[in-house]
């Protein structure tokens, strides 16, 4: 039984993986107009933090996405770092957010001296599970003065960050409703969504402030670099002045009035940024097209299925993951192994949060749908150009 399912699931990976003798997760692709910009960066001396790319840069984020406002950061980390100084995440307090997320999102709450909250994922989207957190809320957690309060240690639960796993939306009308009713600010972690849209609209609309990253492996890459997204005004000019050092406009003094970051996204790489931006509707494109293609190959394998877009969702299928039957959960690491040999980057997906030494003390609820997941979740090669042969 094994080893036929296993040949057919290597004879799929034949048939899409060709052309190559090597294929890593997601590669980028350059075909645009990346040469001419980046080069007119150069030709012109604006490489810097300040110039033309980065306003169009954000202004193509915006209106692709349809969000008011965009400002562009030097990563995702930074990003996030930013999305909870402007929810007002505070040294002491907890930020719920996912155990199977990268640990990036984990790592930012951490450098507000705030710690991670470990909520579990429900298994239809690989998001945050709302079923699950209003049950949790209801019974780990009390109001005090409008702000959500742990009950047993005592702090308070001041976000819920929400992650689209490999692109695919979480449920963020019943996620928003949860917030609203437990005073919860949202975050949308979309490092890894830009493309994905959720019951019409672009991710982002629903939490309070998103980040996006554009770092070498997402769906467009900047070099390095990443975005918040809000339709707040307010938040977005916040957004703006401590990722810009918090220095208050003057023609040559410097004065600053608060702790600023040097967060924002050269010239440079926004430049990268325009020209990928104008290849993103091909990517997507490309991307579904080797979804359904794996999808097709795959219909009936034994060994597993594929994740596919939740119900309601556009998914921009940044990673393609083939999940394991339980009983086939001892051979993942057998596949990876062979995938390697035969030079296919296939991985596994993140170690989870509450098992990594700096976050195993971290208060969390059950955990058991994300660790039945990490058991048997591969990611395969999901590069565009794989999308654009078939
Ligand atoms: C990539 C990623 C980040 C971090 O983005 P960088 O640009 O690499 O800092 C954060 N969260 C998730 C879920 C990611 O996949």
């Amino acid at each position: 039984m094994t080893r036929p399912a296993l040949h057919g699931f290597f004879s799929v990976l034949d048939e899409v993986l060709t052309g190559s003798d090597c294929y890593p997760l997601h590669q980028p692709e350059f075909q645009g107009n990346e040469w001419i910009y980046v080069k007119d960066c150069l030709d012109t001396g604006w490489v810097s933090s300040v110039g033309s790319y980065v306003d169009r840069f954000e202004q193509g984020l915006q209106s692709y996405t349809g969000m008011r406002h965009a400002i562009a950061s030097v990563n995702g980390t930074a990003a996030l770092h930013t999305c909870l100084l402007l929810c007002d995440v505070q040294p002491g307090d907890e930020v719920l957010l996912p155990t199977f997320t990268f640990v990036a999102t984990a790592n930012a709450v951490r450098y507000c001296a705030a710690d991670p909250h470990l909520v579990d994922i429900s298994p239809a989207t690989l998001g945050v599970d709302p079923i699950k957190l209003a049950a949790y809320l209801d019974s780990h957690t009390r109001q005090d003065n409008a702000v959500c309060i742990n009950r047993h240690t005592g702090r308070p639960i001041r976000a819920l960050i929400v992650m689209h796993a490999f692109g695919h939306p979480a449920e963020m009308d019943q996620l928003q409703q949860l917030c609203e009713q437990h005073n919860l600010a949202l975050i949308e972690d979309a490092a890894e969504a830009l493309g994905s849209f959720y019951r019409g609209r672009h991710v982002g609309h629903w939490g309070r402030v998103t980040a996006l990253s554009f770092n070498g492996n997402k769906i467009i890459t900047t070099g390095g670099g990443g975005a918040i997204l809000t339709n707040n005004e307010d938040l977005a000019k916040k957004a703006r002045h401590i990722t810009t050092t918090a220095k208050l406009p003057h023609a040559w003094e410097f004065v600053h009035d608060e702790v600023g970051y040097n967060y924002r996204l050269p010239n440079l790489n926004a430049a990268l940024g325009c020209a990928q931006l104008e290849l993103l509707p091909r990517f997507v494109g490309q991307k579904r097209q080797l979804a359904s293609r794996y999808q097709q190959l795959f219909a009936g394998s034994a060994l597993g299925h594929l994740v596919t877009e939740p119900a309601d969702t556009h998914s921009n299928y940044w990673l393609n993951c083939f999940v394991l039957e339980p009983q086939y959960a001892g051979l993942r690491d057998q596949i990876l192994e062979q995938c390697h040999e035969r030079h296919i980057l296939a991985r596994p997906a993140w170690e989870l949060m509450h098992r990594l030494p700096m976050y195993q003390a971290c208060p969390r609820m059950n955990l058991s749908h994300a660790e039945q997941l990490q058991a048997t979740l591969i990611s395969l090669p999901s590069s565009p150009v794989l999308g654009a042969v078939a």
